[in-house]
């Protein structure tokens, strides 16, 4: 504890306390072990929280059904799993993407032929050094023994940041922003990205998965976030 200490002089971001365990530090054990699997109701397809008991599709997808056939989200962007998340993008603690990754081995995804991470374009994956979706679904791809497609999909436009924009407006910022390079034909595919909020990126890229012959795509994240 005093060693981790001298070494990782951190809090955990959630609690304030010291941070105890090296492996999932700047969060505290305590504070992880509250990261808990969603269990309230949600949209069947895209996984959407709601309050009805009485729909099992929200009205979104009743309307417009999306091109992948199901959106699977670990928890709620909140609390320590936030700050997970947030640690491991933009304070650049890669080291994080395992714990975090393996909070989402408790899916069967035994049906898939290779997990695709959503990517980053040239230029932001040049200012953050690296990829969390692709670091997320390494630790997937391995774990579970299925091929880890990483240059399949690429961001090929440079699009203003989502935050603040309506899901019509993501939509619209998002299009034509993906290609597939490759020849994924009647594959089924783990679509890996570590925040879903609309869906409006998911969205965009399992349409082009799905264009270039993919057979299915299941989206897989580690966090729901409402509109930010
Ligand atoms: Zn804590
Ligand atoms: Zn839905």
């Amino acid at each position: 504890m005093g060693l981790l200490n001298l070494l990782y002089p951190s809090k955990c971001p959630s609690c304030g306390s010291a941070s105890d365990v090296f492996y999932h530090s700047p969060i505290c054990a305590s504070c992880w072990s509250k990261i808990k699997r969603y269990s309230g109701l949600s949209c069947r397809i895209c996984a959407m929280p709601f309050s009805s008991e009485y729909a099992e599709i929200c009205l979104q997808c009743l309307k417009k059904a999306p091109p992948f056939s199901k959106a699977i989200n670990y928890g709620l962007y909140e609390g320590a799993l936030a700050e997970a998340i947030n640690h491991l993008k933009f304070h650049g603690l890669k080291r994080l993407a395992k714990p975090l990754g393996r909070l989402l081995l408790s899916f069967d995804l035994s049906i898939v032929d290779g997990a695709v991470p959503v990517p980053l374009s040239i230029k932001r994956l040049r200012e953050r050094g690296f990829n969390q979706s692709l670091l997320i679904a390494r630790v997937i791809a391995k774990k579970i023994g299925i091929p880890l497609l990483m240059d399949i999909l690429l961001k090929k436009k440079e699009t203003p940041p989502q935050i603040g924009l309506s899901a019509k407006e993501r939509l619209s910022n998002l299009k034509n922003a993906f290609e597939v390079k490759g020849d994924i034909r009647g594959l089924r595919l783990l679509l890996v990205d570590d925040v879903m909020t609309t869906g409006a990126t998911v969205t965009e890229c399992s349409k082009e998965l799905l264009k270039a012959g993919a057979k299915e795509v299941i989206v897989l994240t580690l966090a729901r976030s409402s509109m930010m």
